[in-house]
C-alpha cells in the first residue's frame, strides 16, 4: 500500500478511504481535459475468443492467426506476439496440452483468465516476472469480492469453476476456496478490454483502475490503448476531488442506472444523478426515456400512470391511452424481436425487415426521445452498414443523434464516435460539407476521450484533412 501511495504521489494521485464507498483515488494536482490520469497493464488478461471469433493473444488483433502449435487453444498474430506471451503461456500451454481435445475446448475465457491469474502470481513470486508498485498480487488480494453478499446458486457455480482451475492447472497446494473468491473479485473488478470503437474484445484485471469508483455523471473515462487501459480527464478535475468513471452505460433512466449496478457490482449508487430518484424532472426524464408516446401523433408530452394504473395519461395535452391498446403493441414488438435477432445471426436482408417493422411499431408506442427506440435504430444502423447500403445508414446515424446529445454530456465518447460515423458516411457519400462539420465534431470530442496519438486517432484527423483538402479544391476556380 506505501508502494502503491508513492507510486500515486507521481502522477498527482493518491488513495482515500470513504465510510460507505471504500477505497478512492482522489487527485492531488489539477487535470485538464483530454490528460492522462493514470494508464495501467493488466495484471492478467485474455481475448475473449469463441468457436466463431478467435483473436492474438497478445494484441487481441483477429487477422492472420496461428494456433500455438503445442496447445492448439491459443492463437498468435506472429512471432512478437508470441514472444511477448511465452514466459506466461509456457506454463498454461503444458497445462492446457495435458486436456483432452473436447474438455481444451471447454475451456472459457473466465477460466483461462483466472488461471493466468494464478500463473501471474507465481511467475512474480518465482522472480520470473518482475513484481511493481502498480503491478503485484497483493493489489488483487486488497480488490472487494463482495463474498457474503452473492446468492448461494453463483456461490456453487463459482466453486465449480474453482474445481475445474485446480483440475487444469494440478498444484498441490493450491486454495480452492480462495480461487472462488477471487471469481467473484473478477465479477466485480474485471473491465471488459474494448477497441476504439468501444466494441468488446476481451477481458481484463487492472488492480489501480479498479480502486477508481463509479458515478453515473463521470468526470473521467476510462478507454483501452490495445491492452493497456487509459483513465483521461474528461472535465477539469481540481485538486482534491476524486477520480470517478462508470462503470455502466450511463444512458439510461436512473431506476435501470441503479438497478444494473446492484446486480452487477453490488452497490447502491449515490451519485448526483442517482439521488434525484423520485424528484418531479427525474419522473419525466425515466418517462421519455423508458416510456410510452402520446396518442396524438402531433404531440410529444410525455406520459405517467392513471386512474388506478389501467391507463397513461399525456402530461402536455390530457389525452389518455388504455394499458390494454400497450401491452397488445407491446406483445407484437416482443415477438418480432425473438424472431429478429436470430435473422441478426444469419440474414441481413431478412434482419432489415423485421427491424423495420419493429420500429415502426415502436414509433406507435414509445416516446420520440425513447432508449428503445435508439437501440433499434441503432441496430439498423448496423445492418444497414453491413449490407453497405450508405444512404439509409446515413438516415438511420442521423436519427440517433439528437437523442445521443440529449442524454450524454457533450464530451462522451459514445457521442463522438456516432459523429465519426456520421462523417464517415457523408465523406462516402461526398456530402464533403457535412462531413468535415461531422469529423470536426468527432475529433473535438474524440481528442479528449482518446488522445490525439494513436493510429485510431491519426486516420479521423487524417480524414478530416481529406475532406478539407477536398472542399478547397471544389471551392477553387
Ligand atoms: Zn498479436
Ligand atoms: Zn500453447
Ligand atoms: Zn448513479
Ligand atoms: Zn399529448
Amino acid at each position: 500500500m506505501e508502494d502503491l501511495q508513492s507510486a500515486l504521489s507521481g502522477r498527482g494521485l493518491t488513495v482515500t478511504t470513504h465510510p460507505e464507498k471504500g477505497r478512492c483515488i482522489v487527485s492531488t494536482t489539477n487535470f485538464s481535459p483530454g490528460d492522462v490520469i493514470i494508464s495501467q497493464d493488466p495484471y492478467a488478461s485474455v481475448p475473449n475468443n469463441s468457436s466463431v471469433d478467435v483473436k492474438c493473444d497478445g494484441c487481441f488483433t483477429s487477422s492472420n492467426l496461428k494456433k500455438c502449435s503445442a496447445c492448439q487453444a491459443v492463437w498468435y498474430c506472429g512471432s512478437m506476439c508470441q514472444k511477448s506471451e511465452w514466459k506466461l503461456h509456457r506454463l498454461e500451454c503444458q497445462a492446457l496440452a495435458r486436456l483432452s481435445k473436447d474438455r481444451r475446448k471447454s475451456v472459457s475465457p473466465s477460466i483461462r483468465l483466472m488461471m493466468r491469474l494464478y500463473l501471474k502470481r507465481k511467475l512474480q513470486s518465482d522472480q520470473v516476472i518482475p513484481k511493481t508498485a502498480i503491478d503485484n498480487y497483493n493489489l488483487v488480494e486488497a480488490l472487494v469480492s463482495h463474498m457474503s453478499n452473492i446468492d448461494e446458486n453463483q456461490l456453487v457455480l463459482y466453486a465449480q469453476m474453482a474445481n475445474l482451475v485446480n483440475l487444469i492447472l494440478q498444484w498441490p497446494d493450491i486454495n480452492i476456496k480462495e480461487i472462488a473468491e477471487n471469481f467473484s473479485r473478477f465479477a466485480c473488478n474485471a473491465h471488459t478490454i474494448c477497441d476504439n470503437e468501444l466494441r468488446p474484445l476481451g477481458t481484463g484485471l487492472y488492480p489501480v483502475i479498479s480502486i477508481i469508483n463509479h458515478s453515473c455523471s463521470p468526470n473521467s473515462v476510462l478507454v483501452f490503448e490495445g491492452k493497456v487501459a487509459v483513465v483521461r480527464a474528461m472535465e477539469p478535475i481540481l485538486k482534491g476531488s476524486e477520480v470517478l468513471i462508470s462503470y455502466i452505460e450511463t444512458a439510461g433512466s436512473t431506476a435501470t442506472r441503479l438497478k444494473t449496478l446492484k446486480e452487477q457490482y453490488l452497490f447502491k449508487c449515490t451519485c448526483s444523478r442517482c439521488m434525484k430518484l423520485g424528484f418531479d424532472d427525474d419522473i419525466q426524464e425515466s418517462a421519455i426515456l423508458d416510456g410510452y408516446r402520446c396518442k396524438d401523433d402531433k404531440c410529444n408530452g410525455f406520459l405517467l400512470h392513471y386512474s388506478d394504473d389501467n391507463a397513461f395519461r399525456c402530461q402536455q395535452c390530457g389525452l389518455v391511452r388504455k394499458k390494454e391498446e400497450i401491452k397488445q403493441i407491446t406483445s407484437e414488438v416482443k415477438l418480432l424481436s425473438d424472431k429478429a435477432t436470430t435473422s441478426l445471426c444469419s440474414d441481413y436482408l431478412e434482419a432489415r425487415a423485421m427491424y423495420k417493422m419493429i420500429e415502426k411499431l415502436q414509433l406507435k408506442l414509445c416516446h420520440s426521445l425513447s432508449l428503445t427506440l435508439m437501440r433499434t435504430r441503432e441496430t439498423l444502423l448496423k445492418i444497414l452498414m453491413e449490407l453497405k447500403v450508405w444512404r439509409e445508414a446515413l438516415t438511420y446515424c442521423k436519427l440517433t443523434v439528437p437523442i445521443y446529445q440529449r442524454i450524454y454530456p457533450t464530451v462522451h465518447p459514445l457521442l463522438g464516435l456516432q459523429y465519426y460515423t456520421s462523417g464517415k458516411l457523408e465523406w462516402l457519400l461526398g456530402d464533403t460539407e457535412d462531413a468535415i462539420k461531422s469529423l470536426t465534431m468527432a475529433v473535438d470530442i474524440l481528442r479528449i476521450t482518446h488522445g490525439t496519438n494513436t493510429p485510431f486517432m491519426k486516420d479521423l484527423l487524417i480524414k478530416l484533412e481529406e475532406a478539407c483538402a477536398e472542399a478547397a479544391y471544389k471551392l477553387s476556380p
